[in-house]
């Protein structure tokens, strides 16, 4: 199998699921409890908090474990609105996946004002319109790091510079930059960032919120006194601990797969425009996570591709995950501008740590096979924009 859907998920690292197994075989306290059984779990629970602080340059007490990066995006833009109950504006992207997005609809059926900032062809943000919307009545401003589609990195420091100047708190969605670029707090400024584990290799049903000490949040969920009061439900100890050991394996060889990943990316990128005639590269040439590559495919059904690259063993994307199932366009493919029948020809590629140079010697094969034969069944005039 090549597996090329990353961004969706990715597989789990074998080093966190043999983490994972031992420590579920030995240890089942309930970190609450206060004889050695929950000590140990406690413990081993305050150090994969410390090292997800060390890799994003937090303290240990800004980070707070929640049950996926959905729901650390609904703790940082519901919980600073319950903290802040007499603003009533909210700015977020175009482009946001729809963990923010959802929310922010959320927030308009509540009465709140919402600017969602358009961004360029590339997916990139317009900041002056974001300078635009801010007024005195505006609590929160939540931009993603990067885009899950297009792998398009947004200008957080200076997002948080146009925010800094007008005192509003600036959250940013960095579940799909973080573990491929750096992800720092103090050198982005952001207020509140979300992440999530199997993202990074690890299991999946665990995110965590950064919140910047001082920050005035309420909590999502209520109940008892896990973390700090702010999230409340008894742990998920192995989770905790998977993420944990998936983010040491990042600061350990991050760099390693960064480099591996963008050498096989660019080779796959070139090998596809060279080898395939009338495609589209939607996103930044740059600016990007660069093992995310979306393609439109001129004259083509992205998902009649998906499938015959799927009969090959080769998995890719037509998009979120999250909007696979619909037969709507991708809302951040129609905010770059693209016309609904280039959106529904793109297909996104997304490598990951695993990847082989084998890998991409099979898609650069069977990829361009495909589609010349996709366009010959289907016999349509291909216009290109
Ligand atoms: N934010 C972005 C940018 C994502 O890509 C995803 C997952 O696809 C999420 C949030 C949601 O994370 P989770 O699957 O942990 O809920």
């Amino acid at each position: 199998m090549i597996y090329l859907d990353n961004n969706a998920t990715t597989p789990l690292d074998p080093r966190v699921c043999d983490k994972m197994s031992e420590f579920l075989k030995e240890h089942f306290g309930n970190p609450s409890s206060l004889y050695p059984i929950g000590r140990v779990v406690k413990e081993a629970i305050t150090e994969s908090r410390e090292t997800i602080a060390q890799a994003l340059g937090a303290k240990r007490t800004e980070i707070f474990f929640t049950g996926s990066g959905t729901e650390a995006d609904n703790f940082a833009v519901r919980g600073i609105f319950d903290a802040f109950p007499e603003k009533n504006e909210f700015i977020t992207s175009a482009i946001e996946h729809p963990a923010v997005m959802e929310t922010a609809y959320y927030l308009e059926r509540k009465g709140k004002k919402v600017t969602f900032v358009p961004v360029d062809a590339y997916g990139m943000i317009d900041l002056d319109q974001l300078k635009k919307a801010i007024t005195s009545q505006t609590a929160l401003i939540s931009i993603m790091h990067a885009n899950n589609e297009l792998g398009t990195i947004q200008p957080i420091e200076e997002v948080v510079k146009i925010a800094k100047d007008r005192g509003v708190l600036v959250h940013t969605d960095a579940v799909q930059s973080f573990g491929k670029i750096n992800v720092n707090v103090n050198k982005l400024g952001v207020d509140l960032l979300s992440i999530s584990a199997h993202k990074v290799y690890g299991p999946k049903g665990i995110g965590a919120l950064y919140v910047r000490k001082g920050t005035n949040i309420m909590p999502l969920i209520y109940g008892g006194h896990q973390e700090r009061l702010m999230r409340a439900g008894t742990e998920n100890t192995i989770g905790i601990i998977g993420f944990g050991e998936a983010v040491r394996i990042l600061i350990e060889k991050g760099d390693k797969d960064k480099k591996h990943i963008e050498k096989l990316a660019n080779h796959l990128k070139r090998g596809i425009e060279d080898k395939i005639p009338k495609v589209k590269f939607n996103g930044h040439e740059t600016e990007r996570i660069k093992g995310t590559l979306n393609f439109a495919f001129y004259g083509l059904e992205a998902e009649a591709i998906l499938l015959s690259l799927a009969t090959k063993e080769i998995y890719v994307s037509t998009g979120s995950a999250c909007s696979e199932d619909s037969e709507e366009v991708s809302h951040v493919l129609s905010a770059i501008g693209l016309r609904p029948e280039i959106a529904r020809s793109s297909i996104r590629m997304s490598l990951g740590r695993f990847n082989t140079e084998e890998d991409m010697e099979i898609v650069l094969r069977e990829l361009p096979e495909i589609v010349e034969k996709l366009r010959e069944i289907s016999a349509l005039d291909i216009d290109e924009d």
